[in-house]
């Protein structure tokens, strides 16, 4: 479904030049829970933007369906970005004014004129509510993201990257501020979203603990991704991963 072909990518500062991708390839199927692994600095988050078309790689391609996404003009990223990709961070991203409910909508509303809005509201807030029923904020409609602990404010953000109903959920490190337990339900609930709206989802983390939640772990290391082939099966015992990272 998404498929990322000889990725270089090299951020340039001054004189000093970082290399952080080096011909990097990956595909994602359709319906798959992948996670990527690898060290802080080793390109995590440059890679997830290049999927998502946050940014633009210095060579290679990036495809969708078999189309190329990586060069398209400004408004067919925005269609991608509004649409078919929604996007998790570590730090929420929620706004401090708007409630739980409103913060959920956000996408809609940048999505819609006023006028469109107006006739639109009423299903979008439905879809919102529903969201965050499943996400288990059922009884946080209401409250600002202050009023949240850090685990419902995650909860709030992936009810958001969900509303217009996105292919892909592109996740960046999004236990990377939780306790181990919390960041253990946040995976949790991405795997149930997962299996019952259909989201394929690319998570990046460096915590070695949630992976064994997903279908499929691949590694990141110098500017590739080293073990794009091993599967974990839910039921098979699985290699020691924390000896190789
Ligand atoms: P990770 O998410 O795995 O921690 P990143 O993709 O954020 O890694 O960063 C990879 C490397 O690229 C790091 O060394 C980082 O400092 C550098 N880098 C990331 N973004 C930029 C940028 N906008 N400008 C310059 N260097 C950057
Ligand atoms: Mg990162």
């Amino acid at each position: 479904m998404l498929r990322a072909e000889n990725l270089t990518k090299t951020y340039r500062r001054h004189a000093v030049a970082v290399r952080v991708l080096t011909g990097l390839d990956l595909e994602v199927h359709t319906g798959e829970f992948l996670s990527i692994i690898g060290a802080s600095g080793s390109g995590k988050s440059t890679l997830l933007h290049l999927l998502g078309t946050l940014d633009a790689p210095d060579s290679g391609a990036v495809y969708l369906d078999d189309k190329r996404i990586d060069n398209l003009p400004t408004r067919g990223r925005d269609e991608l970005r509004n649409k078919t990709f929604g996007y998790i961070f570590q730090f929420y991203h929620l706004l401090p004014e708007l409630t739980t409910l409103d913060n959920v909508l956000m996408p809609a509303y940048i999505q819609h004129s006023v006028m469109g809005w107006w006739s639109a509201r009423g299903e979008w807030r439905k879809r919102a509510t529903e969201l965050l029923e499943k996400v288990g904020l059922g009884h946080r409609l209401k409250h600002r993201p202050r009023e949240l602990s850090g685990g419902e404010m995650q909860r709030a953000a992936v009810a958001r990257a969900l509303l217009t109903k996105p292919r892909v959920l592109l996740a960046d490190e999004p236990t990377g501020n939780l306790d181990a337990d919390t960041g253990a339900e946040i995976v949790k609930l991405l795997r149930g979203l997962n299996r019952d709206e259909g989201v394929t989802i690319v998570m990046v983390t460096h915590n070695l603990e949630i992976v064994s939640a997903t279908d499929r772990v691949v590694r990141m290391a110098g500017g590739v991704l080293t073990d794009d082939t091993r599967s974990f099966r839910p039921h098979a015992p699985r290699p020691h991963l924390a000896a190789t990272v």
